[in-house]
């Protein structure tokens, strides 16, 4: 049996020591703040369920959806609102529905008839011999300027808060860039996984979910099982492997226990600060961008609000003049987010895409998403609730060169035998790729140091 350290109690660190003790080793959490989940944190305030990081999980990995059967989670899921399938992308100001069907397609206003004709010509557009592609030129060039800047410009603000022309489409999306190697096109190879069946298969739930009483239900569920293994308020300051054993540097001194290995799940540009004495050069991880963000969660009565709120919520295109990245309509998509007769909006600012945005005071940034919300839903009153969330460094860019970002961790854990990477910085930044990438360091380090 080994003893293991891992530092980080974000939904990747959990699940690593969940799985690792699970397997009989003796593993112990350490974690920098007061609460466990990291970014996941869910509060309940005047009948308003608000999600300060992700608002919904989709099982893009097996593991997530293994992990929530293991601890016995299933029954406190639940799925997103037949509602929400629609997404609305803002064009010339108006939320206009982003087709999901060919018919809708044709007749959809987002895209004018000449970008639906450069769309349909992307099978005959040729392969790129280049090594590494912006996902923005990626687009452009596979798909059009208009599909970049009213689809593919707005999900990367979603998904990543970030810029297309910043994001490398190798790391970023890579089963996108898959497509055009393996296939040729991103229609015909996006056809044939369609029609072979090959999404992800796995047991776990099913589109987008939730918890009935907030994400924040997983994390506090792992932290359970692992009860007095988990020290928190301690953050860890250094490394050290004396005599093959690692030691962790705390704030008054050393750890009193030693490890067989350590698991890092603390975000780059803290692990790029830490005490080690390496033959590696950490600095691609401390260039590692993660852009402020901020999260504002307006309620309101539902009669104030003109549009139907029938759908997941609207994509800001860079090209619109709005200062929200997107809103998500919280309260269409799972139960239980607004007292009866209310509406719950969360809106994000800032990201990549305007960072100074993010840093604003409060009452200026309500005023402005307050503004955007009017424009775009047609709001009448205002709001009853609001609370805001700050996120100074929320999540990773996988920009042009985070190959050489991949790289550094790979020769970090060869240099250090015992020390294991994961995070949302590895394999993608989803909760489901987060939860992977700490299954796999489990995987990992059980190999390394035996039963
Ligand atoms: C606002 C927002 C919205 C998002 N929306 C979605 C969504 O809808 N769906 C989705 O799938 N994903 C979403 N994501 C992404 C996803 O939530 C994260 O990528 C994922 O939860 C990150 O998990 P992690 O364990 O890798 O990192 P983190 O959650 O960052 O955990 C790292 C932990 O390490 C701790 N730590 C740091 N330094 C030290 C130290 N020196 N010693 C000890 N501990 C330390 C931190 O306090 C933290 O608890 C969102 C993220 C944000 C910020």
């Amino acid at each position: 049996m080994s003893t293991i350290a891992v530092i980080g109690a974000g939904i990747s660190g959990l699940t690593a020591a969940y799985r690792l003790q699970r397997e009989g080793h003796t593993v112990t959490v350490w974690e920098a703040t007061d609460q466990v989940g990291g970014v996941i944190q869910s509060e309940s305030s005047d009948g308003f369920l608000v999600e300060h990081g992700p608002n919904s999980l989709r099982a893009s990995t097996p593991a997530l959806g293994a992990l929530i059967a293991d601890l016995g989670l299933s029954d406190a899921v639940v799925s997103a609102n037949e509602e929400a399938a629609t997404r609305y992308v803002v064009r010339d100001g108006r939320p206009l529905p982003l087709p999901m069907s060919v018919p809708d397609f044709l007749t959809t206003d987002l895209f004018s008839a000449r970008a639906k004709w450069r769309l349909l010509a992307e099978p005959f557009i040729s392969r790129r011999a280049d090594e590494e592609e912006s996902v923005a030129s990626f687009v452009r060039r596979r798909l059009g300027p208009e599909v970049l800047d009213y689809a593919v410009a707005p999900f990367v603000g979603g998904v990543f808060a970030g810029r297309p022309q910043d994001l490398s489409i190798t790391h970023a999306f890579e089963r996108l860039a898959d497509l055009e190697s393996d296939h040729g096109s991103l229609l015909w190879g996006g056809l044939r996984a369609a029609l072979s069946g090959s999404s992800t298969d796995n047991d776990g739930p099913s589109g987008l979910f939730s918890f009935r009483h907030g994400i924040d239900t997983l994390p506090a569920a792992l932290a359970d099982r692992l009860q007095s293994r988990i020290h928190l308020n301690t953050p860890v300051r250094g490394l050290s492997r004396p005599d093959d054993q690692w030691c962790l540097h705390l704030a008054d001194g050393p750890a009193p226990e030693s490890f067989d290995a350590v698991v890092s799940t603390v975000p780059l540009h803290r692990f790029a600060t830490l005490d080690l004495d390496t033959p590696v050069d950490r600095t691609p991880l401390d260039k590692v961008e993660y852009p402020p963000l901020r999260v504002v969660a307006l309620g309101y009565e539902r009669d104030a609000i003109a549009h139907s709120l029938d759908g997941f919520g609207l994509l800001v295109p860079p090209v619109e003049d709005f200062d929200s990245l997107g809103t998500i309509f919280s309260s269409t998509l799972f139960p239980n987010r607004a007292p009866e007769g209310h509406a719950l909006l969360t809106t994000f600012v800032g990201g990549a895409r305007a960072p100074d945005l993010a840093q604003q005071p409060e009452a200026t940034l309500q005023q402005r998403v307050e503004a955007d919300l009017d424009r775009l839903l047609g709001v009448s009153a205002p709001p009853v609730f609001a609370r805001q969330i700050h996120w100074s460094q929320a999540i990773p860019q996988y920009t042009l060169g985070y190959g050489a970002v991949k790289r550094t961790l790979d020769a970090l854990e060869d240099a250090h035998p015992g020390l294991v990477f994961a995070g949302n910085y590895r394999q993608g930044v989803s909760v489901g790729d987060a939860v992977a990438s700490g299954a796999d360091a489990a995987t990992r380090v059980a190999a390394q140091t035996g039963p």
